[in-house]
């Protein structure tokens, strides 16, 4: 194998991000493919004893078991550090194993943990069910509200967890308020990404700890494989995620690794023009009449906030129909081209409706706390041309009544 410029950290940190989603982590055979390589192995052999006695004292680089890491998930490894500014990056199976991970490896029975009320349905079930379970304690604030963080601190607090935007309700974080309060009392701060991504939004550059992914959306992008990553110093990767993640397995496959791999080289084109898709979709749906909930229009109570941290708003947002759950369920069996789907980041478009899907677990009271109402629809725009799904939504809303 053969290193590319991209593995040069000095040379990455002084190209654009463009740059970088396409060239950084690159590694070559001996056969000097263009495209990374696909390496479907488990483990590794040696030329001698000594190499493998080495690598497994920690005293030679180099691979020993696929477990640890493969070099396909090396190579998607290194490119995401590069695109977050981060020191290291390690890669999961999905995103909730990288939550898990994140979670399970830095706290420990007797700590406390505050997380965001709007969150990723599986990611409140292991704050509100799993966590408590093995004696970690939690509490849930509103995110937007920079007090609440403040006044949910406690003495063995360890940790803060949050989305921004949040799923599904897009409430904003701020990102450098909550980071530095975290920062000044100790705390670690662990951001979901999922729905910015480094292309459009960076959580380190504003104090946060740990970033963690799925991968599985805008990072893969056309909907084809779950993966996940947590991106952070080297120190914490290697001291207190390793330990964990290399005893426990829930590895990234290496094909899958090799799909975010060549996802990542489009990933800011389809970020930028599904950012451009979605604010033209949500500007058409706010001027029928109807309440919507998009970073990137100044409607959005925290617009201004959302702006000063990200370059654009991305793909997702969400509406509020009057009619309740009748209305929103009839305007998602008259679309015709936009899909009814629970995923997001794709380059298709998709519509679901959270209260009976993605947060349906949480019940009517854990649903009213996150802001999830039952008129409540998401909306993934995707690469589509804005003028047919804008059209499809038009002929769809005349059918749902509105
Ligand atoms: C999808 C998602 C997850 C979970 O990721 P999987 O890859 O499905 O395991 C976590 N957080 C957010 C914000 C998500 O959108």
């Amino acid at each position: 194998m053969k290193k590319t410029a991209g593995t040069d950290r000095s040379l990455t940190a002084r190209w654009h991000p463009e740059t970088r989603a396409v060239r950084a982590g690159t590694w070559r055979s001996e056969h000097g493919e263009t495209s990374e390589a696909l390496f479907l192995t488990s483990g590794f052999t040696y030329d001698d004893a000594e190499t493998v006695a080495a690598r497994f004292a920690g005293e030679a680089d180099g691979m020993v078991y696929a477990r640890m890491q493969n070099p396909t998930t090396a190579m998607l490894e290194e490119r995401i550090a590069a695109l977050e500014g981060a020191e290291a990056c390690r890669v999961q199976a999905t995103g909730m194993a990288a939550m898990s991970a994140a979670l399970l490896s830095h706290l420990s029975a007797g700590d406390h943990l505050v997380a965001g009320r709007a969150a990723f349905g599986s990611c409140r079930w292991i704050v509100d069910n799993l966590l408590p379970r093995y004696g970690i304690e939690t509490s849930i604030v509103d995110a937007r509200d920079n007090a609440a963080w403040e006044a949910a601190i406690r003495p063995n607090t360890k940790m803060f967890f949050f989305e921004t935007p949040a799923n599904p309700t897009m409430d904003i974080v701020d990102l450098r308020h909550v980071c530095s309060l975290a920062r000044a009392h100790g705390i670690v701060t662990l951001v979901d990404n999922a729905f910015a991504t480094a292309a459009l939004q960076r959580p380190l550059e504003h104090g946060a700890d740990i970033v963690a992914y799925s991968a599985t959306k805008l990072m893969d992008g056309q909907g084809r494989v779950l993966a996940g990553a947590l991106c952070a110093s080297e120190q914490w990767i290697t001291e207190t995620l390793l330990p964990f993640q290399r005893n426990t397995g829930p590895i990234l496959a290496p094909f899958n690794a090799w799909v975010v791999l060549k996802g990542l080289e489009t990933l800011d084109l389809r970020a930028r023009r599904q950012s451009d898709n979605a604010l033209a979709v949500a500007r058409f749906i706010e001027s029928r009449g109807v309440r919507v909930l998009h970073p990137g229009l100044p409607s959005h109570p925290q617009h201004a906030l959302a702006m000063s941290q990200m370059d654009a708003a991305g793909p997702i947002f969400a509406f509020f129909l009057d009619g309740g759950r009748e209305q929103a369920w009839a305007l998602l069996n008259a679309l015709e081209l936009i899909d009814i789907s629970n995923n997001i980041g794709d380059a298709k478009s998709l519509m679901c409706h959270p209260a009976t899907t993605t947060h349906h677990n949480m019940g009517p009271a854990g649903r009213a706390e996150a802001g999830v109402e039952d008129g409540m629809l998401r909306l993934n725009v995707g690469l589509e041309h804005p003028d047919d799904l804008i059209a499809d939504l038009d002929q769809a809303f005349g059918r749902a009544g509105l």
